[in-house]
């Protein structure tokens, strides 16, 4: 999977489409990540014992990979990944546009 937490993602599918979010969490077996503020759902909840109080609460939900396309933090365009060896051994993501890479 092509991203990671904290980075800045654009949605390019579904109903939260031309959102901007950044990665809170990632599922890599499902291909999905958490997105802030991306896909959110409301939860009516009751009372438990345990849990915390009863209402509507605001739940994000994964969104698949796919549906997202990361935004480069150097050019702030949803970027064209290339990857590349640096001089040091570690694998980065590169940006295609700006030829930058992307933390
Ligand atoms: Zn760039």
């Amino acid at each position: 999977m092509k991203l990671r937490r904290d980075d800045n993602v654009l949605v390019t599918k579904g109903r939260d489409r031309g959102k901007h979010g950044r990665v809170t969490q990632t599922f890599p077996k499902e291909g999905k990540v958490l997105v802030e503020g991306v896909n959110v759902v409301m939860r009516h909840t009751k009372p438990t014992s345990t849990l915390r109080q009863a209402g509507i609460i605001q739940k994000e939900m994964p969104v698949p990979a796919a549906n997202l396309v990361l935004v480069c933090t150097h050019c702030t365009k949803p970027a064209r990944i290339d990857r590349r060896v640096l001089a040091d051994g570690t694998k980065a993501r590169v940006c295609n546009s700006c030829k930058e890479v992307i933390e």
